[in-house]
């Protein structure tokens, strides 16, 4: 039988294998978490949507209940109503940003694939809150630059979540920087990478786990330094970086 050290690092591994939801020390204590005080509070529509995501293939990318939770309630402490995500898959933290907003709320919401989006389409349309959705397919940076390049969207977000490639998390934030009004919030997902930003060079690591690993490195070195926001990373779900632009 294994000793309690090695149990707790048996648990904590197996909990890494879950993908992605959670990095809290072991399987138990996250469950707790869901059963306690997310999942008996979960709105039907978000039950719906992270019930018809689990079937699907890539359901790993989705949002985790306990991360929905918590959008949802930054979303409505700050009063948010213009808003953007970059990354929707089937909409899991659309559902959850929609529902925080008011019903004049927007989101303007990004990805380079529609058919995901389109999956849990309906489920947010049941819950009445597709009309403060404005979907564009593609990828999003050229949408950034044309918005950049018209001047007029210059700090008017409330809030922005990024939760899309990685590897352009940098680029992203050159430009939602001045996108986001002064006192806003972008919420950059996975700034703790499964756990990999502290994990040695020659640790085992799934492929691309390895070749986003040093963008969020340096991302993470970036924000630290970058003296218009202010920050808070918090390990809710892969780890979510909450940023508040100061100037
Ligand atoms: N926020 C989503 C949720 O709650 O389920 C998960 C998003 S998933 C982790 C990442 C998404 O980013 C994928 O659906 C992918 O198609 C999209 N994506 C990848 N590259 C992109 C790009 N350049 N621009 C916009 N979306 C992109
Ligand atoms: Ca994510």
């Amino acid at each position: 039988m294994a000793n309690n050290g090695e149990e707790q690092q048996t648990q904590a591994g197996r909990h890494q294998e879950v993908g992605h939801k959670s990095l809290l020390q072991s399987d138990a204590l996250y469950q707790y978490i869901l059963e306690t005080s997310v999942y008996p509070r979960e709105p039907e529509p978000m039950k719906e949507l992270r019930e018809l995501t689990a079937k699907h293939p890539w359901n790993i990318m989705t949002t985790s209940a306990d991360e929905g939770q918590f959008l949802n309630m930054l979303l409505k402490l700050i009063n948010a109503k213009n808003t953007m995500e970059i990354g929707v898959y089937t909409g899991y933290s659309l559902l959850a940003t929609a529902l925080a907003l008011p019903e004049d709320g927007k989101i303007l919401a990004m990805d380079i694939n529609r058919e995901n989006y389109e999956l849990g389409l309906p489920v947010i349309e049941k819950a009445g809150v597709a009309h403060k959705i404005d979907f564009r397919e593609g990828p999003a940076l050229p949408v950034l630059d044309q918005m950049i390049e018209d001047g007029k969207y210059h700090g008017t977000f409330d809030f922005i979540f990024v939760d899309a490639d990685k590897d352009n998390y940098i680029n992203y934030h050159k430009r939602l920087i001045d996108l986001v009004k002064v006192g806003g919030v972008i919420g950059y997902d996975n700034t703790l990478w499964n756990g990999s930003v502290v994990a040695p060079p020659d640790a085992p690591m799934r492929k691309y786990v390895r070749y986003y690993r040093d963008f969020v490195l340096e991302l993470n070195k970036a924000l630290a330094a970058d003296p218009r926001i202010e920050i808070c990373m918090l390990p809710v779900g892969d780890g979510i970086t909450i940023c508040r632009r100061i100037q």
